[in-house]
Order: structure tokens, then C-alpha cells, then sequence
């Protein structure tokens, strides 16, 4: 299973912000979409980095709520590791896992064109598992 059959189900929007955005912005936009993290884009929809939840919560705890009139550019990571759509699931889990975080923006000729979330990996690899043990009990029916 490929990332671009995961992007294929669950579309290609992603909800972005800019470097000079607020982390208040930011919070908001999370807790309005339901969602843990915000990729941070140029003009031109290249990566600059991606803030989650987590840096969030880790600014608050730090600097108590003026952190949140910080700009995001302060608090994002900007190393983002990046995926193309020919990249397997597998090899997203194991970036997942290697550097603990829940989201990797997919990007085609320097643009981002989708998100992938731990949570859209865990439901593809359930959806690939009911198709082999049902694979499996048709077999056994059958032989
Ligand atoms: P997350 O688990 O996605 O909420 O992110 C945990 C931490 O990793 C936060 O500091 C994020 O900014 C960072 N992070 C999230 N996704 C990525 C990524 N694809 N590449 C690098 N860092 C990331």
C-alpha cells in the first residue's frame, strides 16, 4: 500500500498555516478542525515546517500563555521529514516510530500535496488486515 492510495481515500487538503501566524492562530485552528497538527507553508506551498499539539502544549508549559502571542515560526519544527506519494506505509511507519511524531506531510516537486497522520496509517493497515483474513477464511472455506 502506497501513500498515494491513502491520499486517494481521504483526499488532499490540508490545513496549513504561515510562519508569522500566532500560536493562539494556531490552537484555535487545531481545536476548530479537530486535529493535531498544522503544516507551516510558503507562497508557493513549499514545506517551512509543521507545528503540532505538542509544541503547542510545550510553549505554554514554558512561558505560560504568552507563548500563544508568540509567532509560529518560533515554535515549529522546520527539519520536517517529508514523504512523496510513491512511498510505501511501511516506511512511514517506521519514520513515524524512529522520530516519534504522528504526522508527515507528503510533498511532489517541492509542493505539499497531502498529509498523512498516524491515525489514517493505523486504519489503512486494519483495512489491509480484514482483507487477508478474510482472503484467508474464503481459502479455508474453499479447500
Ligand atoms: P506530533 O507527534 O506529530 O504531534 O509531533 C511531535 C513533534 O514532532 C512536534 O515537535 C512536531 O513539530 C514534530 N513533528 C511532527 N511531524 C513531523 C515531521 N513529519 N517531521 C519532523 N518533525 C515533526
Amino acid at each position: 500500500m502506497t501513500v498515494s492510495r491513502i491520499l486517494a481515500k481521504k483526499g488532499r487538503d490540508v490545513i496549513t498555516t504561515e510562519p508569522h501566524r500566532t500560536l493562539r492562530e494556531v490552537a484555535q485552528l487545531l481545536s476548530d478542525k479537530g486535529i493535531g497538527a498544522l503544516v507551516v507553508t510558503g507562497s508557493d506551498r513549499e514545506v517551512l515546517g509543521i507545528v503540532s499539539e505538542r509544541d503547542v502544549v510545550r510553549a505554554v508549559a514554558r512561558q505560560g500563555d504568552a507563548a500563544l502571542d508568540d509567532i509560529v515560526s518560533k515554535h515549529m519544527t522546520a527539519r520536517v521529514v517529508t514523504a512523496s506519494e510513491t512511498a510505501t506505509i511501511n516506511s512511514m511507519m517506521r519514520q513515524m516510530t524512529t522520530g516519534r511524531f504522528r504526522h508527515v506531510p507528503v510533498v511532489e516537486e517541492g509542493r505539499l500535496v497531502g498529509l498523512v497522520s498516524i491515525g489514517d496509517v493505523v486504519k489503512s493497515r486494519l483495512e489491509e488486515f480484514e482483507v487477508e483474513q478474510q482472503a484467508l477464511k474464503d481459502y479455508i472455506a474453499t479447500a
